[in-house]
């Protein structure tokens, strides 16, 4: 059944199937019932052609009984005969020279007839025709048999040296008085009877053979049966066993005949008609041959179209699976070229049109992905930097020094966190307006984010103040930072409302440590005492809380 799997090859199994069944069997069907009739045919012809022949061979020994017994009744056979049956007393029996001249001379002028002998009441050979006259044996019930029934045919057999079949015929021959004296008996030459099977075999068509008893051919109808051959004895028996119907066997000349046998009621032989069975199906073979010659055809052009039908079928599927492939392997720029104008056209028209959608779709969706994570990364942005100064917030700064507390329990190392505000900036705020304020602010922002090394944090804490986170960063190395920015911010000239402004700033500074810095509000804390200091020491200056 691996075999069915493929479309290809159910199309081509079922066309396949759908023309060989019925114009199979529809044609066995057919030949088979044809077969029949003319077997039916053949059967009735051969009963005509062997009841024809019978009649043919009947006429032909009645014709030739009737000239035996116009011989038996003439003047030299009966006068010929009758010193011999009735021998006068005192002279001796010798041979009738007259009867023997009279049998060879009527003998010589009958070519049907081979040999005439005259027998005595007791069978003993009183004058032949033949110089050797053949050995006759009359039934024992002969002579009282010959008054009523009157002939004796002994059946046909071969005879060697004559190369004939031979028929003898024994008449009683009686005494001017009705008194039996003997018989004569005529050997008849079986050949002469051919004409008349020839004249049976005109129509119907076939063959008639003479057999005798034990099956040898004893004569044909045949032209020219220079052989002539045995019937062997089993088929003799069934072709006996069943009169008049039809049977196949082994003809001469190795070929297979059919035939019948029939009996003729005046000769004791068997008379056989027969008829080549190549020749009585020759056409029926041809029509056979020529039909399964138009089935095979039919089936090969089947095939073909089934073949062609079966690969438009599959060619134009198994491009669509690729593409679909294609795309679930996710190459989006997959196109069919529409070449047919059927539903296979049609599917790829549709195909193409969904892979065009999708195409799309995905771009879409590509596009706001690529647009969401930028809003995404904007959000984040705008969630952990203040929007003044673009320093990290509040929240941010938080969530940095949690982190770096953490860090701190970890591996010990210490890190600074320096809180500064603006000095006097509310007198600034007063003098020159809020949005002189802002600038002032956003200038002093970039200042620090400038100043910081790039592992370090700066976040706005709120109003005027800033807090920045030095990782791994001693007092020391934080208190320059410190007084770096101090100065950098103390040098820098601002413009507020066109005049030239300075700030100034006070920083306070403290290195984590870890017995106070548990939370970030206690490093804040600590970071605003060291701020406050700053500020009540004058301001403008850094303070380090140790
Ligand atoms: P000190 O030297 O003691 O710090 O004096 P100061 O005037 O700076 O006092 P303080 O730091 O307490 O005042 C901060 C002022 O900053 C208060 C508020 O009006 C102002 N301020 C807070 N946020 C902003 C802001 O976003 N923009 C502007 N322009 N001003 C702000
Ligand atoms: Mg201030």
């Amino acid at each position: 059944m691996v075999l069915l799997r493929s479309i290809k090859s159910k199309i081509f199994v079922f066309a396949i199937m759908a023309t060989l069944i019925p114009s199979l069997g529809l044609g066995l069907l057919s030949f088979h019932q044809n077969e029949a009739q003319i077997s039916d045919n053949v059967t009735r012809e051969l009963r005509a052609l062997a009841s024809q022949a019978s009649r043919e061979l009947e006429l032909w020994i009645n014709k030739h009984i009737h000239t035996v017994r116009a011989l038996s009744t003439s003047n030299a056979v009966i006068d010929g005969l009758a010193p011999i049956a009735h021998p006068p007393t005192g002279k001796p029996n010798k041979a009738p020279q007259a009867l023997t001249h009279y049998l060879s001379s009527v003998q010589s002028k009958l070519d049907t007839i081979l040999e005439l002998t005259v027998v005595g009441a007791t069978g003993q050979v009183v004058a032949s025709s033949a110089a050797v006259p053949s050995a006759i044996i009359l039934p024992k019930s002969w002579p009282e048999s010959a008054l009523t029934e009157g002939i004796v045919l002994v059946p046909p057999h071969w005879e060697k040296q004559r190369a004939t079949a031979t028929l003898s015929v024994a008449v009683p021959v009686l005494s001017y008085d009705n008194i039996l004296m003997g018989a004569l008996v005529a050997v008849l030459d079986l050949r002469t009877a051919q004409p008349y099977l020839k004249n049976s075999t005109k129509s119907p068509l076939g063959e008639v053979l003479l057999l005798d008893q034990n099956g040898r051919e004893l004569l044909s109808s045949r032209a020219n049966a220079t052989k002539l051959r045995s019937l062997d004895g089993v088929v003799l028996r069934q072709l006996l066993a069943r009169p008049g119907e039809s049977m196949i066997f082994q003809g001469g000349m190795h070929r297979e005949v059919i035939g019948l046998a029939d009996t003729p009621a005046a000769l004791p032989v068997t008379v056989v008609a027969e008829r080549d069975r190549a020749d009585v199906y020759a056409a029926w073979v041809d029509l056979r041959n020529l039909y399964l010659a138009l089935v095979c055809t039919i089936v090969l052009v089947v095939t073909a179209v089934a073949f062609r039908m079966g690969r438009s079928i599959v060619t134009p599927l198994q491009h669509l699976i690729n593409a679909a492939n294609s795309i679930a392997d996710g190459d989006l720029d997959v196109r069919l070229p529409v070449t047919r104008n059927d539903e296979f056209g049609h599917l790829t028209q549709i195909f193409n049109q969904m892979a065009d959608k999708l195409r799309h779709s995905h771009a879409e969706v590509v596009a706001t992905n690529k647009a969401m994570q930028q809003q995404n990364q904007l959000l984040e942005t705008l969630s952990i930097t203040d929007g003044l100064t673009g320093l990290y917030n509040r929240s941010k700064l938080d969530v940095i020094l949690k982190d770096e507390l953490a860090r701190f329990k970890r591996n010990q190392r210490p890190f600074a966190v320096l809180m500064m505000d603006i000095d006097y900036f509310k007198t600034l705020n007063d003098s020159y307006g809020h949005i002189a304020g802002d600038e002032v602010i956003a200038a002093v922002a970039k200042i620090l984010s400038q100043s910081i090394r790039s592992v370090d944090y700066a976040a706005r804490y709120g109003g005027d103040e800033f807090i920045i986170i030095m990782v791994e960063t001693t007092a020391d190395m934080a208190l320059k930072m410190a007084e770096r920015i101090r100065s950098q911010v103390n040098d820098m000239r601002y413009s507020a409302n066109g005049q030239i402004v300075s700030v100034t700033v006070s920083i306070g500074v403290v290195q984590c440590q870890q017995s106070d810095d548990a939370t970030p509000t206690a490093v804040f804390a600590r970071a605003d005492s060291a701020l406050y200091e700053a500020k009540r020491a004058g301001r403008n200056r850094a303070h380090y809380a140790t």
